[in-house]
C-alpha cells in the first residue's frame, strides 16, 4: 500500500470504518513506515481532541437539552393532567375574584363618584352666593323698593 492511500484511508482507519483487508493493509503500513505512523499519531491526537471537545461541549449541552425536554414533557404532561383541575378551582376563584373587582370597582367608582360630586357640591356652595345673591338680591331689593 502506498503512502498516500494510507493517508487517504487514515481518517477511515482510525474510525475504524474500513473494510478489514484495508484495516490490516494500512496497519501493516504504519508497522513499517514510520512518516506514516507519525502522521497516523498525529492524526489520532487531532481526532481525539475533537472527540473531547465533542464530549465536554456537545454530550453536556445534549444532556441537559434532552433534560429540559424530558421535564417540559413531564411538565407538559402535569399540565395536562392538572388543567382540569385547575380549571375545576380557578374558574369559580376567578369567577369570584371578578365579581369581587366588579364590586370593589363599583365601590371605588362611587368613592370616585362621590369625590366628583363633592367638587360638585363645593362648586354648588361657591355658587350658592352667587345664586342667593342673584335671587336674593333682586327679592330682597324688590321687596326692599
Ligand atoms: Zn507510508
Amino acid at each position: 500500500m502506498k503512502c498516500k492511500t494510507v493517508h487517504n484511508n487514515l481518517i477511515f482507519f482510525l474510525e475504524k470504518e474500513l473494510p478489514v483487508l484495508e484495516m490490516k493493509q494500512v496497519q501493516e503500513h504504519l508497522d513499517t513506515c514510520p512518516d506514516c505512523a507519525l502522521f497516523a499519531e498525529e492524526m489520532k491526537k487531532t481526532l481525539s481532541i475533537l472527540e473531547t471537545e465533542k464530549a465536554t461541549e456537545n454530550n453536556p449541552f445534549l444532556y441537559t437539552r434532552i433534560k429540559a425536554k424530558l421535564e417540559n414533557q413531564e411538565e407538559a404532561e402535569r399540565i395536562q393532567v392538572a388543567r382540569p383541575i385547575l380549571i375545576r378551582v380557578l374558574q369559580p376563584v376567578a369567577f369570584s375574584v371578578l365579581l369581587l373587582l366588579g364590586i370593589y370597582g363599583g365601590i371605588k367608582m362611587g368613592n370616585v363618584g362621590s369625590p366628583v360630586q363633592e367638587t360638585s357640591v363645593l362648586s354648588d356652595d361657591e355658587m350658592i352666593p352667587f345664586w342667593n345673591g342673584m335671587d336674593s338680591e333682586p327679592i330682597e331689593s324688590f321687596l326692599l323698593k
